[in-house]
């Protein structure tokens, strides 16, 4: 498999706490890698340090063989080609739907309002929310501004999508709205790290499971081995506690 993210070594800490601990792992073109792990464990520090919205001390993280620069408009570039969906909606508030999936791609990808709404509107439509178009976000249910966020991140074309526990904050019988998006997405062939709780959508969309705690990577599986057999202590206890 063709790698795409690239972690190698990556070390990381808040003063005294070492959050991300020699962290080495790959994930490939079309890959779907799971992250899970308690509270605490760098499961978020990793994600925002592949897309650069942390520093790491030490390591080396490409993505598609390029390192992201640390600043500047290389940064902004480079950054559209790695997609993010945070537990918190993070949508533009005071801009309409259609305007949260169009503002990006005219500034970074440089396309004209008219390319840039046909696309964006073609995004709301494959994530069911395309009769939402000309309102505001706050107007929308959890659920549909979590699903204009992921539209909005795929209007960049990114070359892989993070989710950083995109459910989380969302009522129950809304979960599973998004997660059929990202499902899809994976059966699409979308590259993606996905941080979540939800051991169901790692048994049906994980390629891999990867398992943090304390900073470091414990395991690493396929969802099957994982869930039927973990070997480590820390994952044993975690999963009894979940599952
Ligand atoms: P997870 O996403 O797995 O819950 P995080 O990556 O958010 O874990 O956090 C890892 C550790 O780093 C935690 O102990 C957390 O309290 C700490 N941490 C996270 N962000 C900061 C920060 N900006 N400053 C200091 N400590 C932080
Ligand atoms: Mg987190």
């Amino acid at each position: 498999m063709q790698p795409l993210v690239v972690v190698e070594g990556v070390n990381k800490h808040y003063g005294e706490l070492h959050v991300l601990k020699d962290i080495t792992t790959t994930v490939g073109k079309g890959e779907v890698v799971v992250v899970i792990g308690p509270s605490g464990s760098g499961k978020s520090t990793l994600c925002r340090a592949i897309n650069r919205l942390e520093t790491i001390d030490s390591g080396r993280i490409t993505i598609d063989g390029k390192e992201l620069p640390a600043e500047g408009a290389g940064l902004a570039r480079l950054r559209a080609d790695v997609g993010m969906v945070f537990q918190s909606f993070n949508l533009f508030s005071h801009k309409t739907v259609l305007q949260n999936v169009t503002l990006g791609q005219m500034k970074v990808r440089k396309r004209s309002k008219a390319e840039a709404e046909k696309r964006g509107m073609e995004l709301l439509d494959r994530v069911g929310v395309a009769n939402q178009a000309g309102k505001m976000p706050a107007q929308l249910s959890g659920g549909q501004q979590q699903r204009v966020a992921i539209a909005r991140a795929l209007a960049m074309d990114p070359k892989v999508m993070l989710f950083d526990e995109p459910t989380s904050a969302l009522d129950p019988e809304m979960i599973n709205e998004v997660l059929d998006v990202m499902a899809g997405l994976a059966e699409d062939g979308m590259t993606m790290v996905v941080v979540t709780h939800e051991m169901g959508f790692a048994r049906r969309a994980a390629d891999r499971v990867l398992f943090m705690a304390d900073g470091q990577i414990v395991e690493e599986a396929t969802p099957e081995a994982f869930f039927s057999a973990p070997t480590s202590s820390r994952a044993k206890d975690f999963l009894s506690k979940v599952l």
